[in-house]
């Protein structure tokens, strides 16, 4: 068993889906939480709450903006001065904008760049100092199998999460002679809100069932025909905090269901 006790993690996004299923394998591991996200002020203050009492750790909200870089500087500020300390780093936060490209918006490309790409070099960026002062690191970018292979129609997306994957690249390289690590985790489907909205759009489009929608979302790219699930990324993460992945530096890893073995 991984224990975190004593460490502070950052999970961007974490009100919901992915983010949330890694704040809890964190939080069940022991570390101090910094949570982030949008979402209504007394679900989240009661969510908060909750992973304080279940796992009996310190759990700290920000409602930082990772579009706006002083809003995602200034997270990392506050766990530093609210926690003591950022050892753990999870960009997570993202949005999706589904367009064929003569028709994408640019401001929907330049929110989907903000969110899903410079946030994670602001973070890392803000966070670097102190992890090299003290010798241990853990920078986890939550990409997407849409950081390897692309989809029409996700031109924001993909560009985004391309760039992540290459962002940890540099960060493993910077830090090599250190004991930070940093990795991508890849997902494919994974049935979040995220996801749902897709799903609805195609059952929309189609005029199909919302549950024919998902089969034939699943169909087309995960041969697993299995969506991911958030525990399962988070166990993913809690595993890349542990000592037995200290040599795991700069990796894409794939958690989708065979799609990008096709
Ligand atoms: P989600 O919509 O359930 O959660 C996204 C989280 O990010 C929420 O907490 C939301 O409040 C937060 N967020 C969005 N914009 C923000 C902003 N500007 N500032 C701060 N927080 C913001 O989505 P999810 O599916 O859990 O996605 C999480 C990550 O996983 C994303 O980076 C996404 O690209 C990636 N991912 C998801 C899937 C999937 O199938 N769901 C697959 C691969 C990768």
């Amino acid at each position: 068993m991984t224990s975190l006790a004593g460490k502070v993690a950052v999970v961007t996004g974490s009100t919901s889906g992915i983010g949330l299923g890694i704040a809890r394998a964190l939080g069940g591991a022991g570390a101090d939480l910094m949570l982030n996200g949008f979402g209504e002020p007394a679900a989240i203050e009661a969510l908060r709450a909750a992973l304080a009492r279940e796992f009996k750790v310190r759990a700290h909200y920000d409602g930082a903006d990772m579009a706006k870089p002083a809003e995602v500087r200034r997270l990392i500020e506050r766990a530093t001065s609210e926690l003591g300390r950022v050892d753990i780093v999870v960009n997570n936060a993202g949005i999706q904008h589904v367009a064929p490209m003569e028709e994408f918006p640019d401001e929907r490309w330049d929110a989907v760049l903000a969110v899903n790409l410079s946030a994670s070099f602001h973070t890392i960026k803000a966070a670097l100092p102190q992890m090299k002062q003290r010798g241990w690191g853990r920078i986890i970018n939550i990409a997407s199998a849409h950081g390897l292979v692309a989809s029409a129609n996700k031109v924001a997306y993909v560009a985004a999460k391309h760039g992540l994957v290459g962002m940890t690249k540099v960060a493993t390289l910077e830090t090599a002679d250190s004991g930070i690590t940093c990795n991508a985790i890849c997902p494919g489907w994974v049935l979040t809100p995220l996801v749902q909205k897709q799903i609805d759009e195609l059952a929309r489009r189609e005029k199909i069932p919302e549950a024919e929608a998902r089969r034939r979302l699943l169909a087309e790219k995960q041969p697993s025909g299995e969506f991911v699930t958030p525990e399962q990324i988070g166990a993913l993460a809690l595993f890349l905090c542990s000592d037995a992945a200290a040599q795991i530096r700069g990796a894409a890893l794939s958690i989708d269901g065979g799609w990008t073995a096709q």
